[in-house]
């Protein structure tokens, strides 16, 4: 498949239908049921908590509104509602190129699915991508920002896509030291990103049961790692499927910065608090970049917009994929 490359419109994008998702919540293991609408340009990602009381369920998806990062990224709103585990959801949208999106939910916590982004990418693709008029804006990375807590480490390079790198190290030969890069503006977010599942080890996932978390956690919904051994019957989708998840969290946090990075991310042993301090410290240092349209940029470097066709490709991509 090529790329449809949605994510290099240089018009905003949103969805064509509305369209449904349910699945189950990883901490409440409750069933969660979400209403994806389209929604108009400049309006970013947005939720609403239908379960609480009306007018305080809003929820603007942006990172000032990270409330936490210890288990997954929450965001949360000035009535203190919040929505746990929202980054799957988040890449998958930034892997399919849209920019607005008005999302209901009627619990605290987006569905886990399969612990990837790929079942909301097949939802998203279902429902249609839709142009809008308006440009994109995008970050254009100028200087490079690093930002470094302990033994973890970042850097955010200039660079003329959106490339996200991250390197896992951990002792578990299993899972072992790996480096795994995509790039946004190039890679096949579909088949070679969005599948890449979360992980856990058998032992931890005991003590966070005991204390009343992950509820819904289970071996369709993660990939458990006991001792040297993969607990999953049928293993892993890809050799590197743990640093793969490392990539597609990066992309999800980055997703809630609002604008495409132009520019090239590494990340030493990261995780949703890594990246959400990272975000800080980026958006906070007005001098490290600028803030244009994705066309202008495009014409001030004579860079040709390749992607005007989309939706023929994704349609010829679906098609592979039935
Ligand atoms: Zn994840």
């Amino acid at each position: 498949m090529t790329n449809p490359l949605l994510t290099n419109s240089l018009t905003q994008q949103t969805l064509k239908n509305t369209v449904n998702c349910v699945g189950i919540g990883l901490h409440s293991g409750k069933n969660v049921s979400m209403v994806i609408h389209p929604a108009e340009a400049n309006s970013g990602i947005n939720f609403v908590r239908k379960d609480v009381s009306p007018g305080k369920g809003f929820i603007t998806g942006r990172w000032y509104n990270v409330v936490d990062t210890k288990m997954s990224t929450t965001i949360g709103n000035e009535y203190g509602v919040t929505l746990q585990t929202v980054e799957h959801l988040f890449a998958a949208l930034k892997g399919c190129g849209i920019d607005n999106a008005l999302i209901e939910v009627d619990g605290p916590e987006v569905p886990i699915m399969d612990g990837s982004s790929a079942p909301f990418v097949d939802v998203l693709l279902n429902a249609g991508i839709e142009d809008q008029k308006e440009d994109r804006n995008i970050i254009w990375i100028q200087r490079p920002i690093e930002y470094r807590n302990g033994d973890k480490y970042a850097i955010l390079m200039p660079g003329s896509s959106s490339k996200f790198t991250a390197e896992i190290q951990f002792d578990n030969t299993i899972i072992g030291t790996n480096v795994c890069s995509f790039d946004l503006s190039h890679d096949d977010f579909r088949n070679n990103m969005s599948r890449a599942r979360t992980f856990g080890f058998a032992d931890e996932i005991n003590s966070l049961i005991e204390v009343g978390l992950i509820k819904g956690g289970s071996l369709t919904n993660a990939i458990v790692v006991d001792g040297e051994e993969i607990l999953n019957e049928d293993g892993l989708r890809f050799k590197n499927e743990f640093a793969r998840h490392k990539v597609l969290d990066c992309i999800g946090d980055f997703a809630l910065v609002g604008y495409q990075i132009l520019g090239s991310y590494y990340a030493k042993k990261p995780g949703h608090e890594l990246n959400h301090q990272f975000i800080k410290a980026l958006l906070n240092n007005r001098s490290a970049w600028s803030y244009i349209s994705l066309r202008d940029y495009n014409d001030m470097f004579g860079i040709k917009y390749a992607g005007k066709n989309h939706n023929e490709q994704l349609h010829k991509s679906q098609a592979v994929y039935k």
